[in-house]
């Protein structure tokens, strides 16, 4: 089932000759329960294509639909509670609370949610069972990342979208933060999207999109990575 039709988006910053013009006309299916990472040089619309995706942000022109829903007809808080209900994220910075543990920055999230997972159950699901107790400043970075993404899951969001999740990781770490993210997809079927700068990363997509200048200049399907389970 197609869980976002993509179709002309545009994206422009500002007006006149200070114009930026960050999304010129992307089309994108994409399936859902597909991995799908998105390389791409520094500034090619990436984060700009995450955000509209996400609800964070509008496009310009064209159309983002999510399954029936045209994100671009939303008002402000249909935008919100799309967000809310459907959208998991994960960025560079963790953005834990220093003074919760592991498990209570989850817990803030499922309070929140109509059908939340177990904060624990989201902690082990991203291999932090061992840690549900411990504060942000007694975990490693990787560890900390694990928790955010754990944070974005447990609410059972339908995609979840990462920024750079491993920007400021070493890549020992950022694998096993690759894997949690690899196994949420196996296990729950949740879309992934992944902005990475690292090529190693794309060989466990099931798709690999290229930005360049505002469009998407190739997609390769993986044929090597195993189907969901
Ligand atoms: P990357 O996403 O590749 O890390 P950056 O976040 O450094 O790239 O941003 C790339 C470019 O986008 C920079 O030139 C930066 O000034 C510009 N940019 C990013 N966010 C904004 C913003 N909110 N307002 C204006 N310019 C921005
Ligand atoms: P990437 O994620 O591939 O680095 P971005 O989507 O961050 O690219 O940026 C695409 C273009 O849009 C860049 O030229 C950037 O400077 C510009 N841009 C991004 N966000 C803003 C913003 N809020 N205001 C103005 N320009 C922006």
């Amino acid at each position: 089932q197609c869980i976002y039709r993509i179709e002309k988006l545009t994206k422009t910053y500002g007006s006149g000759p200070a114009a930026v013009h960050a999304l010129r006309g992307v089309d994108l299916d994409v399936d859902e329960g597909e991995m799908f990472v998105l390389l791409g040089p520094s500034g090619s619309g990436k984060s700009t294509f995450l955000n509209i995706l996400g609800g964070l942000d509008r496009a310009t022109s064209g159309h983002a639909h999510f399954f029936d829903t045209n994100l671009t007809d939303l008002d402000d808080d249909g935008l919100t509670e799309y967000r809310r209900e459907s959208v998991g994220f994960v960025f560079q910075f963790y953005n834990l609370i220093a003074s919760l543990t592991a498990r209570e920055n989850v817990s803030l999230i499922t309070q929140i949610s109509k059908d939340p997972m177990d904060p624990a159950e989201a902690l082990a699901m991203v291999g932090l069972q061992d840690r549900i107790d411990h504060f942000p400043s007694q975990l490693s970075g990787g560890e900390q990342q694990r928790v955010a993404i754990a944070r974005a899951i447990a609410k059972r969001p339908r995609v979840l979208l990462c920024d750079e999740p491993t920007g400021a990781l070493d890549s020992a770490t950022g694998v096993r933060v690759l894997d949690a993210l690899d196994r949420i997809n196996r296990e729950i079927g949740t879309t992934v999207f992944i902005i990475t700068h690292n090529a190693v990363v794309a060989e466990m997509a099931d798709d690999v999109v290229l930005f360049g200048d505002g469009r998407i200049v190739d997609r390769r399907s993986n044929p090597a990575r195993k189907p969901p389970l």
